[in-house]
């Protein structure tokens, strides 16, 4: 991996753009730059200095961006599959081509350490060809013959224009694994990123429309979420809603789209449970557990955020997380030795700031972390912290923290551990440590989560369902699960000549 100096260099050509070609919406194969009043301020995790303005497009841009996607959709959905998946796996080797460019832009956008985002941008690809190869059968069916009087036969049709709203952390990978599917099944894409990282999202559109994708297929429209996030919802040529975000954001959404009746698949929130067992092979439980709440800076929707730890063990186990967690390395996003990064911004710092003070009035204790000394003036590093002495019943147990904040409590039996588990509005992802395999069959069956991983952290594999229940979210991504959102299923009955038909009046 490059040194820090190396990728400031590239971070800072990437920058220079700005001075002449500043950020725009792309729409129908071409930038589309906003009237500079409607513009806001992009601002580094780093050190808070602005990257550039960003146009709040509002409803304007997305009756442009929807038009224009629902007139490429009528020639998209008819392009044989085979081409749809040529094109895609040509965005995938764009997306290859340009991989370290992405990684450094994700990585300076967000404050994600470069060595995630680097994996991040190839995931990216991997996404579109992975979809790409889905293309050509992605709308099979079934046929089911009835007594010999009728035929069924069922064809699976795209959508039409999907709006895609995307949040702040892992923006590029999150992007890509909504639009490829999207984009394979034959659907048009408007896609809103998140306003605190818009960057990436340009590059992709650019790099699909360079690799041969229809103008008009696909379109980034940027803006706040309560103006073009919530007109783009709301547009009436916008058939389906596929949303990545906070469960609030969520329902409002629900709201916001009844009217229209549109198709709606929410990804939302977590407050994911790790449950270890006193017989859980312990380097590796303890390899995970850092692992999955404090790679990405803790904002990952499926961090493993509460800690559930048997009795027995409880004092030990948090004691080495805490001795782990002091040795991570935390710094610049863009040095590839840094494994926790700033946080995104201000706004979410005071946040995750304000759960310290929860966590001290509730009497939990911080074993480990704790925010960057408070005289740095703009700076949004949180030391990789564990909170200990913690009860399901306190704010950092039940509540999306959002940072590398782990809140540790003892169980007493796997009675406890479930109910405990499931103390919780969330339902995103659980996690389990044992040896014993009844008992990890037991306590996955009882887990109310989407997914649930044993003797494992979180390990994606494309084909497999993502998605939550309860709070965290409506639907599942991944293999023909995405499809299932993106295309429509239609049933034709043909009747044989021979089946009696009822006569009235005859
Ligand atoms: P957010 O809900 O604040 O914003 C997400 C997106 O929604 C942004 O693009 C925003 O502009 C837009 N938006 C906001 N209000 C809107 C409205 N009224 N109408 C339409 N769009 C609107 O979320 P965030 O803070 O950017 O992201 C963090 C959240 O995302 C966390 O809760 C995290 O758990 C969740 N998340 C979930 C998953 C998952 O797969 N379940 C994955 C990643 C992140």
């Amino acid at each position: 991996m490059k040194s820090l100096k190396t990728n400031l260099v590239v971070a800072n050509d990437y920058l220079a753009r700005f001075k002449s070609d500043p950020l725009c919406h792309f729409v129908g194969g071409q930038k589309i730059a906003s009237d500079a009043k409607q513009c806001f301020v992009n601002h580094s995790p780093v050190d808070q200095r602005p990257l550039c303005e960003v146009p709040d497009g509002g409803g304007a841009i997305v009756d442009e961006a929807a038009k224009i996607a629902h007139e490429a959709f009528l020639e998209w959905r008819d392009v044989p599959g085979k081409k749809r998946r040529e094109i895609l796996n040509a965005v995938a080797d764009g997306i290859e081509e340009r991989a370290e460019l992405l990684a450094v832009v994700e990585s300076l956008d967000t404050g994600q350490p470069i060595k995630f985002m680097s994996k991040a941008a190839l995931r990216g690809a991997q996404n579109f060809r992975f979809f790409a190869d889905k293309a050509e059968s992605a709308r099979d069916g079934l046929s089911t013959p009835v007594d010999n009087q009728h035929l069924n036969f069922t064809t699976r049709m795209p959508l039409g224009v999907v709006g895609v709203i995307t949040p702040w952390n892992t923006p590029f990978m999150l992007s890509t694994w909504k639009i490829a599917p999207a984009l394979a099944a034959g659907c048009s894409v408007v896609h809103k990123p998140a306003e605190w990282s818009p960057l990436t999202a340009s590059l992709l559109a650019e790099i699909a429309y360079e690799a041969g994708l229809p103008s008009g297929v696909l379109n980034c429209v940027h803006g706040l979420g309560e103006t073009t996030g919530k007109a783009l919802t709301q547009h009436e040529l916008v058939r389906a809603v596929a949303f990545v975000g906070e469960s609030q954001t969520g329902s409002m959404i629900q709201q916001q789209t009844a009217a229209g009746l549109k198709r709606l698949h929410l990804e939302l929130g977590g407050k994911n449970p790790v449950i270890i067992f006193a017989d859980a092979d312990w380097e590796r439980a303890l390899d995970a557990v850092i692992f999955m709440i404090y790679s990405l800076n803790g904002e990952r929707c499926t961090s493993s955020s509460r800690l559930l730890v048997e009795e027995p063990i409880y004092d030990k186990f948090t004691k080495a997380v805490a001795e782990r967690a002091e040795r991570i390395r935390v710094g610049h996003p863009l040095d590839p030795e840094t494994e926790v990064g700033p946080l995104i911004h201000a706004r979410h710092y005071e946040k995750v700031k304000s759960y310290f003070a929860h966590a001290e009035k509730e009497g939990a204790h911080c074993a480990a972390g704790g925010l960057v000394a408070a005289d740095e003036a703009d700076n949004l590093f949180v030391r990789p912290t564990i909170f200990t002495k913690a009860t399901n019943t306190m704010r950092i147990a039940h509540e999306e923290i959002f940072g590398p904040v782990l809140t540790a409590i003892p169980f007493v039996d796997e009675a406890d551990a479930i109910h405990m588990a499931n103390d919780t509005p969330y339902g995103l992802a659980g996690y389990i440590w044992t040896r014993d395999i009844g008992r990890a069959h037991r306590v996955a069956q009882a887990v109310e989560a989407g997914m649930v991983w044993i003797n494992s952290e979180n390990t994606r594999h494309l084909p497999t369902p993502f998605g939550g229940m309860k709070a965290s979210g409506l639907g599942r991504d991944g293999g023909n699960y995405s499809f299932d959102f993106y295309l429509e299923t239609k049933n034709i009955s043909v009747g044989l000549d021979n089946h009696q038909i009822t006569k009235l009046g005859g």
